[in-house]
């Protein structure tokens, strides 16, 4: 789920993605990787299987993980993965604002200040060049 986020922040093709399950895991069976990676991660398949996008920041990693206690960014303040959820929100504005499950989020992203949209904007095409480079993504990079 954490690798599904981080993709459909990055707006990353559901069906690539999905493909890339099966690629990667020796363990990929079909009554998992698609209904979890297509249906679930991603929400490829809109509310048949659930009802809004699984998707978080920095904060609900911090929470259910351990991740960020070895990571060079800082869940509290320049992880790029808040940026990305906001920009998220922001891009499927359009299709997400009438979900009650997500109701809450798209209230906050309204009250948005214009300067943190614009920063979260710049902060996903950064990132997005930047792994489709090739590259690691390091605080030095993205400021
Ligand atoms: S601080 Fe690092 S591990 Fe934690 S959410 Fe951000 S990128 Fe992920």
């Amino acid at each position: 789920m954490v690798l599904a986020n981080i993709a459909t922040l990055l707006d990353v093709d559901p069906r690539e993605l999905t493909d890339w399950f099966w690629v990667a895991y020796t363990d990929a069976f079909d009554w998992v990787v698609e209904p979890n990676v297509l249906g679930m991660g991603t929400y490829a398949t809109g509310d048949l299987m659930t009802t809004k996008p699984y998707v978080s920041g920095a904060a609900y990693i911090h929470r259910m993980s351990d991740y960020c206690s070895t990571c060079g960014f800082n869940p509290k303040t320049d992880c790029p993965l808040a940026s990305l959820y906001w920009a998220f929100l922001a891009r499927h504005e359009s299709a997400l604002k009438n979900n009650p499950r997500i109701r809450m989020p798209m209230i906050s992203l309204k009250k948005r200040e214009k300067a943190l949209r614009n920063k979260d904007r710049r902060i996903f095409q950064k990132v997005r060049d930047i792994l489709i480079n090739g590259d690691r993504v390091t605080p030095v990079h993205v400021s």
